[in-house]
């Protein structure tokens, strides 16, 4: 018997059959996932490396704290990085969580144990990729009997992506170009990911430039040096 996909596909129709009468077909599970959610969360998994080292290089290059905040103003990170050492942990130990259930599950010999957290997270994922199928059929609805967090494995793996994401996206990894700002002169133009136009980042400055204007800029300076 099949069921409706427990995947987020399905969130309109569960929020209607919550509601009582409606209209809406539920996306049907191929047995239980559809495969849009199948395929997504194999994808949000091969991603997992390089969204992890992106949290990473936010920890390395992580903004100073403020020095002029009261005494007891919450959710400030005590040190650069900190938040994205949280994450990173969350992520990391969730998905190392996740390969060890399996493997007990499958009756499975334990997890090499690498204590490396790159190659720990690589070694994850590749075991990940490999028993997912599996994982989707045997533990979703499931909940941690010590914890009551569900044990959807897309569930699981949808979760700890969009925290990533949600994180470098507030951190965007910034570019830097450099050629002197054309107002304050110092090398502190970036171009932010996604960004439209590039920023100067001194704070006595903070001109905003387009790429076009950026690379007449460019130009400019080149003819400059050359006469
Ligand atoms: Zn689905
Ligand atoms: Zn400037």
């Amino acid at each position: 018997m099949t069921a409706p996909c427990p995947g987020p596909c399905n969130n309109a129709w569960r929020n209607a059959e919550a509601g009582g009468d409606h209209d809406l077909t539920p996306t049907w599970g191929q047995p239980i996932h559809c495969t849009r959610c199948t395929l997504r969360a194999q994808a949000q998994l091969a991603e997992f490396p390089e969204l992890v080292a992106a949290i990473s290089l936010e920890a390395l290059n992580g903004t100073a704290p403020k020095t002029t905040g009261t005494i007891g103003r919450a959710a400030a990170p005590s040190w650069p990085g900190q938040a994205a050492r949280i994450l990173t942990d969350h992520i990391v130990d969730g998905l190392l969580g996740l390969e060890d259930a399996i493997r007990a599950g499958r009756h499975l010999p334990s997890r090499t144990v690498r204590g490396r957290e790159g190659s720990d997270l690589t070694a994850a994922v590749t075991f990940l990729r490999a028993h997912l199928p599996w994982a989707l059929e045997r533990f979703p609805g499931e909940t941690d009997p010590a914890t009551g967090a569900t044990m959807d494995p897309a569930d699981l793996i949808r979760r700890w992506h969009s925290a990533g994401q949600r994180f470098t996206r507030q951190h965007p990894r910034l570019e830097h170009h450099r050629v002197p700002c054309p107002r304050c002169e110092l090398l502190t133009l970036y171009r932010a990911d996604g960004e439209d136009y590039i920023e100067c980042r001194n704070p006595n400055c903070q001109t905003l430039i387009t790429p076009g204007e950026y690379a007449d800029h460019t130009k400019e300076l080149a003819a400059a040096t050359h006469t």
